[in-house]
Order: structure tokens, then C-alpha cells, then sequence
């Protein structure tokens, strides 16, 4: 591993000590502001306050300790440097203390283990105390969003809560869900994590500790964000128990998952574009509002269905009635079935239908036009960096490393349904 270079930045002479601690003897020189350090590794010393955060340096090829919070080091070399325990008994819990998860005293994980744990948590930000079955589940649950290309992320003092995760977790189980179904139709193979990665992946998705997420707070309210189809932020109001219903729409009630559903379903319409019947080039939106939004529908029985905006939904999480609004919430609501298709009222339910087979076929034009267009992991490199530069990029680089993993490569795995797609009608 390349050394990493920090640099001094304090108004004032910078102490150094013999060892992790801030109570460790004094070496018998300071740093300067603006002085070149070489890191060797961190440690953690719990009594250390704001000060906690130590590095272990070398200067004259000796070893010594200085606070880490005056050094600056660019990010992405500093999550290379080792951890080095201050005390070796603790070590886990300083690890994992080192990332920002509060671990309940006396939790005991191997060494290893926790190392593992730790390279998991850190892009993000936990809140809450954990214990050692909460530190288990968080693994799992970020493994698991993980396998559908999903990372995690906290910005604005964010941080995520045991319950917060469980509510994105599920939000992409259900997305999942309404995917795997489209490719288990086209492809005659179910794997919703797959499917999932296919059409969403890479995502990004980040806590924020604002109560309005928009980029123009003083004119609008925004709980959360996906106005780029890769980076979604969730505010603090997108986390609530119970339902909810927006202005427009107050028949249509949304729990706290589906609104998060309804950020991920964005992505569909941000990124991708289907083929129509005649061959034209349109946006999901432009389909959506001409074709199926107001429009009546034959079912395969022969009988015609007429259809206004919000006939067949149980849900409505959208912000407006705006067309890109209107066809995320027919992508989350299929997904999640919330359609009115198992309703006891019969018109409802021949609504209800009608829109599984609209939606249905939206969805498999869509899987259609992206696995025949895709560009490969490195186009979409370069739309993430054409969308939102170099800053964006960043946030999506686990995201985009996941998917080169070597047993599930999604440009392999791409030209494996592109094989068989040439047999669709
Ligand atoms: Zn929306």
C-alpha cells in the first residue's frame, strides 16, 4: 500500500505523542500548519473527546500519535489507512466506534468479523445504540442491498436508523419485486435482486437531516430527492408511521416505504426510453400520458375498461400531477401491488386489472430498449458524470464497484439476456 500523505491544518502548533492516547507523553516537537505528515494508521481513544480520532505518523522514521481532526487527507486515501487498536481487548468495539456506530459496552465480535463490519459502514452514518444483534442485522441488511446494487449514503448531519434501513430495505424488496416479475414474463426466470440490478443499479441512497430536501428550499417543500435517476436523498419527513396523502391527491393514501418506493421507481423514467408499437423513441412519461393515463382499455375478454388518472390505484405518493409524477407512481403501485385488481367491487377490480396489463406492457418495452441499448458499466460512468460531474461519480463509486463483482457482472450478465431477446415479438 502507497503511503498517505496528510497535511497540517491548525492556526496553532500541533502536539504529537509518543502513543493513541491524548494523555501520552508529549514527543519533544510540534507540527506546523501546513507541515507534510506521512499516516501510518488510526486508533480511537474513547477518552479523547472531540479529539478522538487519532493518526499514527512518521516522522524521521519514527512513530508517533497526533490528532486526526488537524490533518486533512483526501477521503478516498484516507479510508485505506489501518486501523491500529489502542487497546487491544477492545478493539472491535473501538473499530466499529471509529466509524460512527455506537456499540453497547461488553459487545464481543471477533477482530476480523469486525473488520468486515467496518468496511461496510463507511460511507454512511448510523444513529442509536447497537447491540450486538442490531450489529448483525445492519450487516446482513447492507449485504443485502448490496446484492441489488444499492449503497448507502449520509449527507446534512444524516444518519441512518436500525428502522430507516428496514424501510429502504423493503422499498427495494417490493421494487424488486414488481421487476423480477416483468423479466420472470420475458425471460421465463425469476430472480428479482437481478432484475432488480439490471434496471435500477447503480443507486445511491442517502440520508440527510433536513426536513426539506429541495434545492430551493425557500420556494418549495421536498421530503426527498431523485431528480438525476441515481442519487436519491430522504429527509427526515419520509420517515413516519402510518399513511399519508398528498394535496392532490387525498383519496390515495402512502406509508413511509411506499414513498420511498416512489424515489426508487423514479429511475425508470430518468434513465430510460421504450420503443412504441410503430417504432417510435418516446420517455416512459410521454408513453404513459398518451397511451395509458386517461385512456379506456380492452382486457383480453374483449371488454373495455375506461380509465381515468387514478382509476386502478391504491396509492398516490407523488409530489404533482406531472406526467414523470404520475408514471413512477403506476411503476411503484404495480410493483408493490396496490392496484385495485383484488378489490370486491367489480368495476374497481376490471380497473384494476386493466392497469397490471397497461403497466405490463410499459414495463417490458422499457426492460426491452435498455438491455437493447445498454452501454456497458463504463456509459454508464459517463452518463452518472455527464448528469452530476465528478461529486456524483463519487457517491456512485461503491455502487458502480458492486457491479463488477466477479460473479455477478452486469455487463456479462447484460449480454446473457441480450441473447435471448432476440426472440421477443
Ligand atoms: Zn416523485
Amino acid at each position: 500500500m502507497a503511503d498517505v500523505k496528510g497535511i497540517v491544518k491548525a492556526d496553532l502548533p500541533l502536539n504529537v505523542r509518543l502513543g493513541p492516547k491524548v494523555i501520552d507523553e508529549k514527543a519533544p516537537f510540534q507540527l506546523k500548519n501546513g507541515q507534510e505528515v506521512t499516516i501510518t494508521g488510526f486508533a480511537i481513544d474513547p477518552d479523547g473527546d472531540e479529539n478522538k480520532l487519532r493518526y499514527r505518523i512518521e516522522v524521521n522514521k519514527k512513530i508517533y500519535w497526533t490528532t486526526a481532526r488537524f490533518i486533512s487527507v483526501d477521503p478516498l486515501l484516507a479510508k485505506t489507512i489501518p486501523f491500529v487498536p489502542a487497546n487491544p481487548v477492545s478493539a472491535s468495539e473501538e473499530l466499529l466506534e471509529s466509524m460512527g456506530m455506537d456499540v453497547k459496552d461488553g459487545v464481543e465480535i471477533p477482530f476480523e468479523e469486525a473488520q468486515e463490519i467496518a468496511a461496510l459502514l463507511r460511507d454512511f452514518k448510523l444513529t442509536g445504540m447497537w447491540d450486538l444483534d442490531g450489529i448483525l442485522t445492519v450487516r446482513t441488511l447492507i449485504e443485502d442491498l448490496h446484492d441489488h446494487g444499492v449503497t448507502l449514503g449520509s449527507i446534512d448531519g444524516g444518519a441512518w436508523s436500525m428502522a430507516d434501513l428496514r424501510k429502504v430495505q423493503q422499498a427495494i424488496a417490493g421494487m424488486a419485486q414488481g421487476i423480477g416479475r416483468i423479466f420472470e414474463e420475458l425471460f421465463g426466470r425469476r430472480d428479482d435482486a437481478l432484475a432488480f440490478r439490471m434496471m435500477y443499479a447503480p443507486l445511491q441512497i442517502t440520508r440527510s437531516a433536513r426536513n426539506n430536501v429541495s434545492p430551493f428550499p425557500d420556494k418549495e417543500v421536498w421530503y426527498a430527492k431523485n431528480s438525476n435517476g441515481y442519487e436519491i436523498i430522504l429527509g427526515n419527513k419520509v420517515f413516519f408511521e402510518g399513511t399519508q396523502t398528498t394535496r392532490s391527491n387525498r383519496n390515495l393514501p402512502y406509508t413511509s416505504t411506499e414513498l420511498v418506493a416512489h424515489e426508487i421507481g423514479h429511475v425508470i423514467n430518468w434513465r430510460y426510453s421504450l420503443k412504441t408499437a410503430k417504432g417510435q423513441v418516446v420517455r416512459p412519461r410521454e408513453f404513459y400520458e398518451v397511451n395509458l393515463m386517461g385512456k379506456k382499455y380492452t382486457l383480453p375478454s374483449g371488454e373495455s375498461v375506461p380509465l381515468t388518472m387514478n382509476d386502478g390505484y391504491r396509492l398516490a405518493a407523488r409530489s404533482s400531477n406531472g406526467g414523470h409524477e404520475t408514471v413512477t407512481d403506476a411503476i411503484t403501485a404495480f410493483s408493490l401491488n396496490r392496484l385495485t385488481d383484488d378489490d370486491t367491487d367489480p368495476l374497481r377490480k376490471k380497473q384494476g386489472e386493466a392497469r397490471r396489463l397497461q403497466i405490463t406492457d410499459m414495463l417490458k418495452r422499457i426492460v426491452r430498449f435498455r438491455l437493447e441499448t445498454y452501454s456497458g458499466l463504463e456509459g454508464i460512468r459517463a452518463a452518472i458524470l455527464r448528469i452530476g460531474g465528478v461529486p456524483l461519480e463519487g457517491s456512485l463509486q461503491t455502487a458502480l464497484d458492486l457491479l463488477k463483482r466477479p460473479n455477478s457482472n452486469l455487463d456479462e450478465q447484460v449480454v446473457e439476456f441480450q441473447k435471448t431477446i432476440i426472440g421477443l415479438g
